[in-house]
């Protein structure tokens, strides 16, 4: 039964450090990962290449069970996503593309649809989930549930840093003014709002590195 394979649930709001910190947690486990944002993400970017109304549930229903989403790992190691056959991380990782995926959160329909989609990633020996609502929806039974926070300030200074290591321009202002917006339509949709599940560990990562976080996570897990 996949229900005996343990999970450890990360969640969290954008730019606090979940999706570093899952991946390291999932090679030093030896578990999966699901990066679910990049479920959202990678629908959200296949009804932009079909040109759908993206306020049209029924239409963005038939387009999340029509897309094929692969994760892979390249020569570096790094994890890559194909959408439809085609590589798209880096079309993925945009700010529009993450705007475009939260809107399209908000339908239950779509939420409802993903749903399964990934419950199946719950394989042996385990799973590290990363997403908004992994603790207190899609996994609410993991042993294993985290909350991380961090100042909005924060999570925008480290996001103006990963971008300018990228080379693209973008202002401290405008990416704090973004993850405002964003941060408050995760937590006010009706359905699987942003918030802790009541039995996760909340870790405010401000002012820690990744390892101190990474550390921190890991021994919350018995293996
Ligand atoms: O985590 P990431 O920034 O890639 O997620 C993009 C968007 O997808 C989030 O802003 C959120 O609206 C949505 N999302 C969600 N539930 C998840 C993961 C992501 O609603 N489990």
């Amino acid at each position: 039964m996949s229900d005996s394979i343990p999970v450890l649930t990360i969640d969290g709001p954008s730019g606090a450090g979940k999706g570093t910190v899952s991946r390291i947690a999932a090679a030093r486990l030896g578990w999966h990962y699901l990066d679910s944002g990049a479920l959202y993400r990678a629908v959200g970017v296949a009804a932009s290449w079909a040109n759908l109304d993206i306020s049209d549930p029924a239409a963005l229903v038939r387009c999340t069970f029509d897309t094929a989403v692969v994760f892979k790992e390249d020569a570096k190691g790094d994890l890559r996503v194909w959408v439809n056959g085609s590589d798209a991380t880096d079309e993925l990782r945009l700010e529009t593309t993450g705007a475009v995926a939260s809107a399209i959160a908000a339908f239950p329909e779509v939420r409802s649809a993903l749903k399964e989609r990934q419950r199946a990633f719950r394989q042996a020996p385990g799973l590290v989930a990363d997403g908004r609502d992994m603790g207190t929806v899609i996994f609410a039974d993991a042993p294993y549930k985290v909350f991380l926070t961090a100042s909005a300030e924060e999570r925008a200074e480290r996001r103006y840093n990963q971008l300018k290591d990228k080379g693209v321009s973008v202002t401290i202002d405008g990416l704090l003014r973004e993850i405002l917006a964003r941060d408050a339509r995760d937590a006010q949709r009706t359905v699987a709002p942003l918030r802790p599940a009541e039995d996760a560990v909340l870790i405010d990562t401000t002012g820690l590195n990744i390892d101190q976080v990474v550390e921190r996570v890991l021994a919350l897990v018995k293996t």
